[in-house]
């Protein structure tokens, strides 16, 4: 062609339009991926897939839910442990129930005093999907003081001898499928029972917003084990979880009061380990509740 000595415009690296979308009745969570599936295998009990999204990396979806992704999951894993693990400020041995993406056990392997984490996932493939495409969320399944398990756990639960930990983190996913279980009173009894006198529950515990029901029934039941003032509910900006706010509750056996942490402990300890959430000041902030939230707890 002539050359008219006009500046051509480049034409676009061609990104195809395909997004992945966590539907409900009336409401959606769309991320945009390369279409290029890294992972997708069927196991006995979910469906275990990894995207490779642009806005926040690689992407770990059970049964079509997103669980994890590699650029927001600190906020999560930070939460669901420090605040517990700072708030006791001497817990020797964890368990975790889920959790198979390793996230959690990483950040709990971070606080040198713990002896032992044992790690109960039931499925095998989450476990797999995330060494191969999350490998910094599962970087700590070689750890030695940890005992990874793949079973159920609520078995080991009922198995598990009184007294035997200082915290379970249940960090199960929605209460559906295989994890149905972990929401049931039956299970969180068997967890007060295996906890030491001044042991803490922890769990995930849905969104306000979202899942209202579920979250006002998981909080009644929580009181009716560990006593009304003994359960506190915290809250964290997850932004790919349904609504962006979701919580946490923190159940005390004992005497633990999780405002009562020791602060300059809690802001070396976010210091030395370059956390990107958790800090002392998030660790208060986080149990301000805004009104709508007090509000469902009240009912
Ligand atoms: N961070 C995620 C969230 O809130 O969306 C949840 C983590 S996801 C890794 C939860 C894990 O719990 C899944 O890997 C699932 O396989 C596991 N799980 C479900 N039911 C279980 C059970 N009965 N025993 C042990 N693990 C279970």
């Amino acid at each position: 062609a002539r050359d008219t000595g006009q500046q051509i415009t480049p034409i676009p690296r061609i990104t195809r339009d395909v997004w992945f979308t966590e539907r409900d009745e009336n409401i959606a969570l769309s991320l945009k991926h390369t279409g290029d599936q890294l992972y997708k295998k069927q196991s006995p009990y979910q469906k275990v897939e990894v995207f490779e999204t642009l806005a926040y990396g690689n992407m770990l979806t059970l049964d079509g839910m997103v669980m994890c992704t590699q650029k927001d999951e600190y906020v999560y894993h930070e939460m669901i442990t420090h605040v517990p693990m700072l708030s006791h400020g001497n817990v020797k041995r964890a368990l975790v129930i889920g959790g198979g993406d390793g996230g959690t056990v990483r950040e709990l392997l971070r606080h040198e005093q713990i002896e032992e984490v044992v790690l109960v996932e039931i499925d095998e493939l989450v476990i797999e999907a995330c060494k191969l495409h999350l490998p910094e969320t599962a970087s700590a399944f070689d750890h030695p003081k940890l005992k990874l398990l793949v079973e159920d756990g609520i078995k080991y639960i009922q198995e598990c001898a009184n007294e035997s930990f200082d915290l379970i983190i249940v960090d199960s996913a929605d209460p559906v499928g295989p994890g149905e279980g972990l929401f049931t009173a039956e299970f969180y009894g068997q967890v007060y029972r295996c906890l030491t006198a001044n042991g803490i529950m922890i769990t995930q515990s849905e969104s306000p917003r979202f899942n209202t029901k579920v979250f006002v029934e998981i909080y009644d039941t929580y009181k009716g084990i560990f006593g009304q003032e003994k359960v506190h509910c915290y809250l964290a900006a997850i932004p790919t979880y349904p609504t962006g706010t979701w919580s946490f509750s923190f159940s005390s056996k004992g005497n633990v009061h999780p405002k009562d942490v020791n602060m300059d402990v809690a802001a070396a300890f976010s210091r030395e380990h370059n956390l990107r959430y958790y800090n002392e000041d998030i660790h208060q902030a986080a149990f301000a509740l805004p009104n709508f939230v007090k509000d469902l707890l009240k009912k």
